[in-house]
């Protein structure tokens, strides 16, 4: 069985043509670019790096990361998101290697080859999370690290992600996330463990919507990235 949910995908490619439009549906995705980028280089260090980028999407990661001078690879299932950043290469002129494989796919092909790997935004959207997490474990060299991004599961964040985002602010289109997908960090840690990826750090994205800024904080209640280091 393979481990995709075409609801999910359809959502996404029915939007994809707007993924770089910052005022856009993607809004959030653009506001929250540069604190995981930040992030994820101060722990693993992107320069050089072989990095694989999943559930890409349009390639906001992916492409921040090849212009901190990592070596990228974005897989994602979804044709009309891996168009859209195929085609925003052209703009950018930068490099990244984009495919359309699932990440267990990957994992047979390719096990232990990166350095870094990133999934942000993604395992609340697939079947079965812990299954990816497996996967990224395989691809991942011992010592790597792993970084995964999704939403906590609490009545805080169904207030915040789903009433606050898609009902009173409208960051995002109604039906973006489903409440019982998401993940609360001890789950994310459960499965980290089992895949053999020692969870090592955690930290928070908050959104103020006053100020209408992002930041990362010690507050993991609604958006979170966890980092696991291979052991
Ligand atoms: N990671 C990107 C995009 C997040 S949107 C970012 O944070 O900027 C979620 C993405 O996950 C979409 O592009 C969707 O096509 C992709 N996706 C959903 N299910 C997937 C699966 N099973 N395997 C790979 N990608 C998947």
């Amino acid at each position: 069985m393979i481990n995709v949910d075409p609801v999910e995908l359809q959502k996404f490619s029915e939007l994809a043509h707007h993924w770089w439009d910052p005022h856009s549906e993607f809004k959030p995705l653009h506001d929250i670019n540069p604190l995981r980028l930040g992030y994820i280089d101060r722990i693993a260090g992107l320069k050089g790096k072989r990095v694989l980028d999943v559930g890409c999407g349009g390639g906001l990661l992916s492409e921040a990361m090849s212009a901190a001078g990592a070596r990228v690879t974005g897989i994602d299932v979804g044709d009309k998101p891996l168009k859209v950043a195929q085609m925003h290469l052209l703009e950018s002129g930068l490099k990244v290697e984009y495919r359309k494989i699932t990440v267990e796919e990957l994992a047979e092909e390719q096990p232990r080859e990166y350095d870094v790997i990133t999934c942000m935004e993604m395992l609340e959207h697939v079947p079965d999370p812990a299954s990816v997490i497996n996967a990224c474990a395989r691809l991942v060299k011992p010592g790597g690290r792993c970084f995964f991004s999704t939403i906590n599961r609490n009545p805080k964040s169904y207030l915040f992600a789903i009433l606050g985002a898609e009902y009173v602010l409208n960051l995002l289109p109604r039906g973006t996330h489903d409440y019982a997908r998401f993940i609360t960090p001890a789950e994310l840690a459960g499965y980290c463990r089992r895949a053999e990826l020692q969870t090592e750090h955690l930290i928070g994205m908050s959104y103020n919507p006053l100020t209408k800024i992002y930041s990362l904080t010690a507050d993991t209640s609604v958006n979170y990235i966890l980092s696991a280091q291979s052991i």
